[in-house]
């Protein structure tokens, strides 16, 4: 059978169960072989975050303690430039050449996903699985999206690229925005990302106003 490799990217700035619970539950829904988390450098479509990198790397290393089938993987980190995904897509493609590469994204993120660079490309590496929240509005299905769309995990996993599921998941209305603003007012966050993580913005004085 086919190896599953599900790719989640983000800023995580900071991270938190908005983005760990789905995933979480999305992994064991797929029955996922490997879980890789990739922060990004320098992320291309947004602008630059508050914490640092190595602050970002820290608070997820912190919290995938609660999830340890979670892989951080840095390689976005590593690499200079911009962090396109084309370029993670194909590092992860060399290395997996059989695999069924399954990039992860909410709706927000994919409802962008044309603006992104050489995004064109990116469904020949790899598929994708957009999150839609349960009880929400259901994500746009834009026309270039059509043909490649497919309804169940065997269909996902028998491709290894160039498909594109829609999943809905229990919803979690937690944004890093939110996180930022309240802690820049010493408001409580409590529950909204792990308490590891707390405890670090504030002993490192990150989103302070
Ligand atoms: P910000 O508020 O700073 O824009 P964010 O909370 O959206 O940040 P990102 O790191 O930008 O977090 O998001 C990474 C990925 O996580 C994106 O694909 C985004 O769609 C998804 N995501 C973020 N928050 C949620 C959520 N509450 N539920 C489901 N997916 C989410």
């Amino acid at each position: 059978m086919r190896r599953l490799i599900c790719l989640f990217g983000g800023t995580f700035d900071p991270v938190h169960y908005g983005h760990l619970k789905p995933l979480n539950e999305l992994q064991q829904y797929l029955a996922a072989d490997a879980v890789h988390v990739l922060p990004a450098s320098v992320p291309p479509h947004r602008p630059a975050p508050l914490a640092s990198s190595e602050q970002r790397q820290t608070m997820l290393q912190l919290a995938l303690r609660e999830y340890p089938g979670f892989i951080l993987d840095s390689r976005e980190l590593e690499r200079s430039g911009p962090s396109w995904t084309v370029l993670t897509l194909q590092s992860f493609r060399q290395q997996y050449p059989d695999a069924s590469l399954c990039l992860v994204m909410g709706s927000d993120a994919f409802d962008g996903l044309s603006s992104w660079y050489h995004w064109q490309q990116i469904p020949q590496l790899a598929n994708i699985i957009v999150i839609e929240r349960a009880g929400m509005k259901t994500a746009k299905r834009p026309e270039w999206a059509t043909e490649h769309l497919v309804r169940d995990v065997d269909s996902l996993r028998e491709s290894k690229s160039s498909s594109i599921l829609f999943v809905s998941l229990k919803g979690h209305d937690i944004s890093a925005t939110e996180i930022r603003q309240r802690m820049a007012h010493k408001l409580d966050v409590t529950g909204m990302l792990p308490d590891k993580v707390i405890d670090y913005i504030r002993q490192n004085g990150i989103y302070q106003a």
